[in-house]
């Protein structure tokens, strides 16, 4: 089934909204195995609408409206097309009979106006609206199927995800649903991945790779459409299993987490406890470790030091390490290990991560922006250090930071 979508509001085109509808149901279709073809955006305007329903007609067999089901004379969509298909409309009485009751509470000036959200399409299927008043339209006509949405998202979602998929699903028959497995990786950069997964990204058909990449991760989803949970699996493991093996080392999760939620799962089922020191990323990690509910268990706390001072005070950084002539410095390799190894100690915890660097706008030290050093102390083994040089302004540079350093305990 080829779907398109149909955004009907004028404030989206004079760009006073943003189109999140689109991309929402874009999502869902997907995931029920519909392709979608076109995205459109029209007006609150009968002519244009009803030229973008004979646009659509031609090319999608699903034509998902959003927008123009409200009470005002703005409001065209349901109008525009029952005089399309040359049918009548009917008023949908449960939607009715909840007006007049809200009515009694607001006066009569409230059930005229909203009357036309209990318009139903004739003989079309009433999609239920519990979050407002209008009431959605399900129809198929001459091989092509209509559905009939409301614009605000806080009403369109919910009944995209119960009346509408369900009679979407019906209209499909026994049919295939979309599959897919989120791959997630870090410590490599979104092109390093698609070289190691160059020749299945361009000779993929079933299933499909699609890697994305956002704020120093990437991912790649594989996906295909079966009948069900069993099916998928036997088309995705093969790839699976390939992607696995070529990427071992950079694969964190199998499922669409993010990395702290990932930390945090790790370190709860080895019962080791983290402690941090961070200095350039000024308690970041922190910040998204104790964003993953249950992280107590895991995280005990950490020490943002973020001066000399403190790196010598509360980690017991040597001041030889930190100043003067000849010292390392703040960003180096020894100063990494000593904060790692400084809050071991005095967190009293299992493993230790540290990060000092460069975040910029300016060098310091007479080094680089972007020069980071990450460092994971652990008891009983040697501390290990690794010197990056990161690309980015200030925050990218600051995140990307704070992954790397993560990405150590999977080392
Ligand atoms: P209402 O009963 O609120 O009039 P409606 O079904 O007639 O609902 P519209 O009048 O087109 O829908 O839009 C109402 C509001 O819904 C918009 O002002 C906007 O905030 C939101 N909205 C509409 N379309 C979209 C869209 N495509 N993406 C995101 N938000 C939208
Ligand atoms: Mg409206």
């Amino acid at each position: 089934m080829r779907a398109e979508i149909i955004a009907v509001g004028t404030e989206l085109l004079l760009g006073q909204i943003v189109n999140t509808n689109a991309q929402y149901l874009s999502q869902g279709l997907a995931e029920l195995g519909i392709d979608v073809y076109y995205q459109t955006v029209v007006g609150d305007n009968a002519e244009r609408i009803r030229a973008a329903i004979e646009t659509a007609r031609q090319r999608a067999d699903l034509l998902v409206f959003t927008g123009g089901l409200g009470p005002t004379l703005d409001d065209l969509t349901r109008d525009v097309l029952a005089d399309y298909l040359g049918r009548g409309i009917e008023v949908h009485e449960p939607t009715m009979h909840k007006i007049e009751q809200m009515s009694a509470l607001r006066g009569t000036a409230f059930i005229e106006s909203n009357r036309r959200q209990a318009h139903l399409i004739e003989g079309a299927t009433p999609l239920r609206n519990d979050t407002g008043l209008a009431v959605g339209n399900a129809l198929s006509e001459d091989g092509t199927s209509y559905l009939l949405l409301p614009g605000p998202p806080r009403e369109m979602k919910p009944m995209f995800e119960n009346d509408g998929s369900a009679w979407l699903r019906e209209a499909l028959g026994e049919s295939t649903t979309l599959h897919s497995v989120m791959l997630k990786f870090s410590g490599i950069g979104e092109s390093a991945l698609e070289d190691l997964l160059l020749d299945l990204i361009r000779e993929q058909s079933d299933p499909t790779l699609a890697p994305y990449a956002k704020e120093g991760e990437v991912a790649v989803r594989v996906s295909t459409k079966a009948r069900d949970a069993e099916e998928a699996e036997r088309k995705l493991e093969p790839t699976l299993r390939e992607i696995r093996s070529r990427t071992q080392r950079y694969l964190y999760a199998e499922e669409d987490i993010p990395m702290e939620a990932a930390v945090i799962r790790l370190m709860t089922q080895k019962r080791l406890t983290l402690t941090l020191a961070e200095s350039c990323t000024g308690g970041m990690i922190a910040a998204s470790l104790t964003t993953v509910p249950g992280s107590a268990d895991a995280f005990v706390g950490g020490v943002v030091s973020y001066s000399n001072g403190v790196k010598h005070k509360l980690l017991g950084v040597p001041m030889a390490l930190l100043e003067g002539e000849g010292a390392p410095g703040a960003v180096s390799e020894e100063t990494a290990a000593a904060m790692a190894e400084g809050a071991l100690t005095a967190a009293g915890a299992d493993l230790a991560l540290s990060v000092t660097g460069v975040a910029g706008p300016a060098g310091v030290e007479g080094k680089p922006v972007g020069l980071v050093y990450v460092g994971l102390a652990e008891r009983g083994r040697p501390t290990r250090v690794e010197r990056l040089q990161l690309s980015g302004d200030r925050e990218g540079i600051r995140i990307r930071a704070s992954k790397r350093a993560l990405h150590m305990l999977w080392l």
